[in-house]
């Protein structure tokens, strides 16, 4: 293996890449590895994901693969693509292809071909090398090397953003991660592509917009879609460019202060729930609804997006009273709503009363129980909740600071 390849790889993924080299070998297949790994490798970045591309069937050849070496394949019969999931590492396996688009913004129609032509039909030229295993050759068709060096993002043909317009939100995305800027004639390409826009699966806009908001500064590459006007295109606003800025730049800063475990998302799938709050936090109704009739999202996180619509323009008066009233009008709220209130909005106060919500008061309970009123000869009724309910506001005001003061305030509340 090329030792500077052998470098960007980890030792899980030198062992994959060395199994299939030899299994290739055997089969005596052209195989190639493609896109990001080499990318990465080129760059001297650690690679992600390895993908590989086969000038045979992907899914006929992962297949092999796991009955040579064991493992797990999963296969997508419509392009004939495989991910083979071995010693902790999923790769992904595509068939050599050209496409062809029959509409704009659909998916394309794939039929097999050499690795020329798969190389042609890629995002971007630095996405569009490809290292032969065979002979350790870098087929570079398309100068990705050289826009490395220029450190530009560049389209391979003037229809690839008609073709497929997601390829605009990730030319903005490739751009923010590596610091590149939009080669010129590939700039104005995205200005024809961008009237298809509004023709893609809000399934598929969600896609890249959420890679998006998993590198480490989102605000550069929406700043940039907003510039080339790709969300005025959807008929959505979003915030200017330096609230975008400030919101990534709270999310860095407090994100891991947060206690995630009680939210019920994992890591990746809270970064875009956060994202998303981003976007949409205090941005009125109209583009807001917009955003949630376009995008597809799980009840939970939906329900969280919908309810910012009413935590953003609740009033910041209503957060300088006793901490008992504040918890009441923020009880209703989930906690990932909350999370995005302390994140993004501009009252302290509130913003503080959304922590303290989410952190303390919420999980407040008295240590008088119902079945300590029953004891008490309290007969049952809308009663118990109303006292239980006043020693636990009395804890949250600071009125009572331990069982014997609660104690004697229930003998208070109960002789009135
Ligand atoms: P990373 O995952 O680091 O963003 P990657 O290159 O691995 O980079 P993938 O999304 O895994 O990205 O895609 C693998 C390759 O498939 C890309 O490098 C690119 O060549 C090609 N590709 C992916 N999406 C598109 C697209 N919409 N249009 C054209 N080619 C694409
Ligand atoms: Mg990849």
């Amino acid at each position: 293996m090329n030792p500077a390849l052998a470098a960007a790889l980890s030792t899980e993924q030198r062992e994959v890449y060395n199994a299939i080299r030899a299994y290739a070998d055997h089969r005596n297949v052209a195989v190639y590895l493609v896109g990001g790994a080499v990318r990465d490798w080129l760059m001297g970045h650690p690679a992600g994901d390895l993908d590989f591309t086969v000038e045979v069937d992907a899914i006929d050849f992962a297949r092999g693969l796991m009955e040579a070496h064991g493992g797990q394949v999963t296969a997508h019969e419509r392009f004939r693509t495989a991910t083979w999931l071995w010693v902790g590492h999923h790769t992904d396996f595509t068939t050599s292809r050209s496409e062809t688009y029959p509409r704009p913004a659909m998916l394309p129609v794939v039929t097999p071909a050499p690795i020329e032509r798969d190389l042609y039909r890629r995002d971007f030229s630095i996405n569009a090398m490809a290292l032969r295993l065979r002979n350790d050759v870098l087929v570079d068709l398309h100068d990705g090397q050289g826009d490395l060096s220029r450190k530009e993002i560049r389209a391979l043909h003037a229809r690839s953003f008609t073709d497929d317009p997601t390829r605009i939100l990730r030319a903005a995305r490739y751009a923010a991660r590596f610091g590149f800027s939009v080669e010129s004639a590939t700039r104005e390409w995205i200005g024809h592509g961008l009237a298809y826009l509004k023709d893609l699966s809000g399934e598929r806009v969600k896609y890249d917009l959420e890679l998006i908001f998993g590198i480490p500064q989102p605000e550069r590459a929406l700043i940039l879609l907003r510039e080339w006007d790709v969300f005025r295109a959807f008929g959505i606003s979003v915030p200017e460019a330096e609230a975008l800025r400030a919101r990534f730049d709270a999310i860095r800063l407090h994100l891991r202060m947060w206690h995630t475990a009680t939210i019920n998302l994992t890591r990746a799938e809270l970064i875009h729930a956060i994202g998303w709050g981003a976007l949409i936090y205090n941005l009125g109704q109209l583009s807001a609804r917009r955003w949630l009739d376009l995008i597809p999202h799980t009840a939970e996180v939906r329900e969280a997006l919908v309810s910012l619509g009413v935590l953003s323009t609740l009033s910041a008066t209503l957060f300088d009273g006793k901490p008992s009233r504040q918890s009441d009008i923020l009880r209703p709220f989930s906690g990932l709503a909350l999370l995005i209130t302390w994140l993004f909005d501009h009252s302290a106060s509130k913003r503080a009363a959304a922590f303290s919500e989410w952190h303390a008061w919420r999980g407040m309970q008295p240590v008088t129980t119902g079945d300590d009123l029953k004891a008490r000869g309290a007969r049952p009724g809308p009663i118990y909740g109303k006292l239980l309910a006043s020693l636990r506001n009395a804890w949250l005001d600071g009125e009572v600071t331990s069982a014997d003061e609660e104690r004697a305030l229930l003998e208070r509340l109960l002789s009135q």
